[in-house]
């Protein structure tokens, strides 16, 4: 009946949102929600009720994982005392008199397992906020938290297994890992009310090329499970229920597109040269392994970003050295001659959280080389992986959010420490592998000097390091218009750390979105870029960018957008820039 009548009344309705991933995707909508699982109550047949407990046992015994593993993290990082409410909620995980009840339940009200584990749990933090006292608030609260991981680790259970067919995820918001475990069924596209073009989430969908819309709004609102919709990952629109009409020019324009795709094949085995002879090292960033085959069949010359935290994805432990080694190998070995640059765990922000205690501000707090630096058994359990995987010579490390030269002294420190472990167990490694470091915080942008004295790279990572310097939140869509990563600032900044691994007689490379926008291509030559590592989707239109011009016209586009004070200004130019001299390249406004 609902579908019935939302078909009646939201016929061809179209929501406005970011454009995230290209792409165009018609398909069933399926609303998936996490922060707050939304539990419904189901009654249970007599022959379905022993799997219904046995299914709320895997849940529990995840759920006692999880909370185990975030315990150690927590009593590391914030010591025995605040680590207690983790361990007060395996206690009531343990609880032997509880969980019985639940099943006790299961079984004589004939109830799906989540109803019932919200209803038992829920009376217990009900009556603790009923309470006078600000402790039993609080415990209250861990009591909710407790009872949303159980349902959640049973929902998803049950989704992996019901998302069949082809779907297209509606989400409030979503994290990096929803959008890989989710891709793992056939996931034909992705909505969300919340995120920014360079989300996590956005940056795997366009590598796993999944058209996504974000920044929608209202969409979980609007769409139910069930919803026929369209999804536009060009423009940045979703339609709900199509009429034949829109259905028609959306086809066109998708042709359209992959015509224009198909055009971009002939250049895959061909250099990233311009016309007058200048050479560009033009890698790809990947996300999963899985991709590998991709970024060969884009005629990428390496992986400049190979983001490792996909290893931990889907996991509540962190693999060891020896499982590691192996996936660093097999994609060391599917490269080779070619470069791979593999990053160290990236842990924290919006990425897999390292599953403590919340943080208020996370983008400002415990990520990437912090944690690695603050957690050596893990560090060196990579670092020997990698070293390990570096036999053919073709692999290159990087450590992500360096903000000082003590960090950077500190990591190399480990870096020694993991040669000397091997040599101890005679392990062969590849002695002169190569360290880079990431500049992505404005600290190190402004001693990029300093940090290119001690590696032997540096590679820019500009999704953070916008964020930075513009202090503006990369995820989030209210301030998504002061998200610019034309800003006078950041061109000067680039130029700044460009210079400065110069003078040290390092190459250096950018590998945030910027690199793959075809706008910024230009200009990222012209500023004095060696490479540019981009998401494998667009890496054939920026080899055509790169060899349609020359290296002196960029130069020259360099310089001229040096002088403009604002980042509209500069795109005006870069458009028209484009335009003119590769009138072929569809710019993102051509295609709404
Ligand atoms: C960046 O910040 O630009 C970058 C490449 O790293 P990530 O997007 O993974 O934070
Ligand atoms: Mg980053």
């Amino acid at each position: 009946m609902d579908m019935d009548f939302t078909t009646i009344t939201k016929k061809g309705m179209i929501l406005k949102g970011v454009p995230a991933s290209p792409g165009i995707a018609m398909g069933t909508a399926y609303l998936y929600t996490k922060e707050i699982p939304r539990v419904e109550e189901r009654a249970l047949s007599e022959h379905e009720i022993d799997k219904e407990i046995e299914r709320l046992c895997r849940a529990i015994g995840k759920s006692s994982k999880e909370l185990n593993k975030i315990l150690s993290f927590a009593q590391q990082k914030v010591g025995e005392g605040k680590a207690k409410i983790f361990e007060a909620q395996i206690m009531v995980l343990e609880d032997q008199i509880l969980i019985d009840s639940i099943k006790q339940r299961i079984r004589s009200e004939r109830k799906n397992a989540e109803f019932i584990v919200s209803s038992e749990i829920g009376k217990y933090a009900s009556l603790m906020l009923t309470a006078r006292d600000e402790y039993m608030h609080e415990r209250a609260h861990d009591m909710e938290d407790l009872k949303n991981r159980i349902i959640r680790n049973m929902q998803q259970e049950k989704l992996v297994s019901k998302v069949e067919g082809s779907i297209i995820i509606v989400a409030h918001n979503l994290t990096p890992a929803d959008t890989m475990i989710l891709s793992r069924n056939h996931v034909l596209g992705y909505a969300t009310d919340l995120g920014g073009i360079t989300s996590h989430a956005a940056l795997v969908s366009r590598s796993l090329k999944i058209p996504a819309v974000v920044a929608l709004g209202d969409v979980t609102r609007e769409v139910e499970t069930g919803d026929f919709i369209m999804l536009d990952g060009y423009s940045g629109t979703l339609v709900i229920h199509p009429t034949e009409q829109q259905i028609a020019e959306y086809e066109q324009k998708r042709n359209r597109m992959l015509q224009f795709e198909a055009q971009l094949v002939e250049l895959k085995d061909l250099p990233a040269t311009t016309r007058d002879g200048h050479s560009i090292e033009l890698s790809a960033n990947i996300e999963l392994p899985e991709e590998l085959e991709y970024v060969v069949l884009q005629g990428s010359q390496g992986v400049g970003l190979f983001r490792t935290e996909s290893l931990l994805i889907g996991r509540d432990d962190f693999p060891s050295e020896e499982e590691q080694y192996h996936e660093y190998k097999k994609i060391v070995d599917r490269l080779y001659p070619q470069r791979v640059i593999m990053r160290t765990f990236d842990i924290g922000g919006d990425k897999i959280a390292p599953e403590m205690a919340e943080e208020a501000n996370p983008f400002l707090g415990w990520r990437g080389i912090r944690v690695c630096l603050d957690r050596p058994d893990l560090f060196m359990n990579q670092l020997c992986a990698m070293l390990r995987a570096s036999m053919r010579k073709n692999l290159a490390v990087m450590f992500p959010m360096v903000s000082t030269i003590e960090e950077v002294h500190r990591a190399k420190e480990f870096v020694k420490k993991a040669k000397a472990e091997l040599r101890s167990k005679n392990v062969k490694f590849d002695n002169t592998m190569s360290f880079g470091v990431m500049i992505e915080v404005p600290a190190a942008a402004l001693n990029a000097a300093q940090i290119a004295a001690e590696v032997d790279f540096l590679s820019i990572g500009s999704n953070d390091l916008v964020q930075y310097l513009l202090a503006v939140d990369r995820g989030n869509n209210l301030v998504c218009n002061l998200y610019q990563e034309l800003n006078p600032a950041v061109l000067v900044t680039l130029k700044h750390v460009i210079n400065a691994a110069h003078k040290h007689g390092k190459w250096v490379g950018i590998c945030g979105e910027m690199a793959g926008h075809p706008l910024a291509a230009p200009l990222l030559v012209g500023l004095g870029m060696d490479e540019l590592s981009v998401v494998p989707a667009v890496l054939p239109e920026i080899k055509k960018i790169i060899r349609s011009l020359d290296y002196k016209q960029m130069q020259k586009v360099a310089t001229t957008a040096l002088n403009f004070s604002s980042a509209d200004e500069v795109e005006l130019y870069l458009r028209k820039f484009i335009k003119k001299a590769i009138p072929d390249i569809p710019l993102d406004t051509d295609n709404s």
